[in-house]
């Protein structure tokens, strides 16, 4: 996906701002980069109007280009459709927590069943976990492996039993000795047919789960989406868990679920081993499904930290050629508030090429120059000119800060290149050789 996105970016690139026109064509890729990753149809639409809806009267952030800000648009957007933020399990204020998990067979319920289970159970939780899978002998004998190998008991009536009744009775048991968390494992069939679901509102109606959790088959892609309607329709799911994203799916049903039933991924399994789960945070997945999570944190971080008058009133000062020391320190100050120079510097754009040896270096050269400008009277940062003129100057400038006098004078003749030349915010940077962030 990240890639056929690229090609998008680089349109938007061009031009200064986001505009209804310039965005049709990035629009046309993401939706196009969308249904490859096995998005369903009325998803991708959903998602497309509400990108076109926030890019139009989006105010300009200063300092960051259109095509960032799409990509930062284009990731909320992503992380809205699948619910916003992380979803814990309810957890009730009295009695026993109780999951009651649902699916198509052979997705994973009763290995997502064990995982879950390991998981409660290190949040200190007695867990019971409870057999109804009736039809294939099997089954419960997974489940009591699973069961074993984490270390939590399980109940079960043999394959006599009816469903809703050995659910009643495993919670009448799990109330009885205390438990506090219950973790009912059900059959699937192959497709959704009237009496899983039947059995499956049965089960429901005789436990009152506190969470109902589909779980999904990450290869499920597109499908996904009617499997979740259905499920939804049938039994009122709380969530979902979403399973087998460790192999190599494309992804599209981590967008779908949300989307469709409005209820949340809670979950993702990433392997067969019963600690493959993991929370599933639509932030993290956006960020991947991208590939530009640095470029996304960068528009934040500008947003957040930059002052947009102070902004405005610096670039008018470099405009104007006025730009002083006094400016430079807030420049350096301004930068450092949004996190450090080397990690903004490695986010831009275009900015991999720069080495680390780079990086450091421009980052010690800022510490010198501010310790420099610490030196400098309010006369001499007000007027540049006055140290480049005077030996003196720059002499006691070295003392005060500690510097060797050649530093100064190098600092000296970097400033007054730099003013010379100095347009954008991030222009040019002392030791970065005249990089510009405009690629
Ligand atoms: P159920 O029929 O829904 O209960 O599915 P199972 O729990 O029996 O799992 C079916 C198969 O999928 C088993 O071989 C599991 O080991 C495998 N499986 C389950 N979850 C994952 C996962 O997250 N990743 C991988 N790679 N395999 C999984
Ligand atoms: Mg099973």
């Amino acid at each position: 996906l990240s890639q056929s996105l690229d090609k998008a970016w680089d349109i938007v690139r061009k031009d200064g701002k986001l505009t209804a026109d310039n965005i049709k064509g990035p629009m046309r890729e993401i939706r196009r980069a969308l249904l490859e990753a096995d998005v369903s149809l009325p998803t991708v639409r959903q998602f497309v109007k509400g990108v076109e809806e926030k890019c139009l009267g989006m105010r300009v952030v200063k300092g960051v280009s259109p095509d960032q800000q799409l990509v930062k648009v284009v990731h909320d957007q992503l992380v809205e459709l699948m619910g916003g933020q992380q979803a814990e399990l309810v957890t009730p204020d009295d009695g026993p927590q109780i999951i009651l998990m649902a699916g198509l067979q052979g997705v994973g319920k009763t290995t997502a069943c064990g995982k879950l289970a390991l998981a409660l159970q290190k949040q200190n939780k007695k867990v019971l976990l409870v057999a109804t899978d009736v039809y294939r002998p099997a089954a419960i004998e997974q489940l009591k492996l699973l069961g074993e190998r984490v270390n939590v008991p399980v109940f079960e009536l043999g394959q006599q039993a009816k469903p809703a009744d050995i659910a009643k009775q495993g919670l009448a048991k799990a109330n009885k000795e205390k438990f506090d968390a219950v973790i009912i494992d059900t059959a699937g069939r192959l497709q959704i047919d009237d009496t899983m679901m039947g059995e499956l509102r049965e089960v429901k109606a005789a436990v009152k789960p506190t969470d109902t959790l589909l779980v999904v088959d990450a290869m499920t892609g597109q499908e996904a989406a009617g499997l979740v309607k259905s499920f939804h329709e049938a039994a009122d799911l709380s969530g979902a868990i979403l399973t087998k994203m460790d192999g190599d799916s494309r992804g599209g049903a981590a967008l779908s679920v949300f989307a469709v039933s409005g209820r949340p991924i809670k979950y993702v399994g990433t392997g067969e081993t019963m600690d493959a789960l993991e929370p599933f945070y639509p932030d993290r997945i956006s960020q991947r499904v991208l590939g530009m999570g640095d470029v996304v944190s960068l528009v934040e971080r500008m947003q957040e930290g930059v002052q947009e008058e102070e902004a405005t009133r610096m670039a008018k000062r470099m405009m104007e050629n006025k730009f002083d020391y006094n400016d430079f320190l807030n420049q350096m100050r301004m930068m450092s508030r949004l996190g450090g120079l080397t990690s903004m510097i490695k986010m831009l754009p275009g900015m991999a090429r720069v080495s680390e040896k780079q990086l450091w270096g421009a980052e010690k050269q800022f510490k010198k120059w501010e310790a420099m400008i610490g030196a400098m009277t309010d006369e001499e940062r007000e007027d540049p000119d006055l140290l480049a003129s005077s030996n003196t100057r720059r002499e006691r400038v070295a003392r005060e800060s500690g510097e060797e006098e050649t530093t100064v004078s190098e600092m000296v003749a970097t400033f007054a290149a730099m003013r010379d030349n100095m347009r954008g915010m991030m222009g040019r940077m002392p030791g970065m050789g005249g990089m510009s962030n405009e690629q």
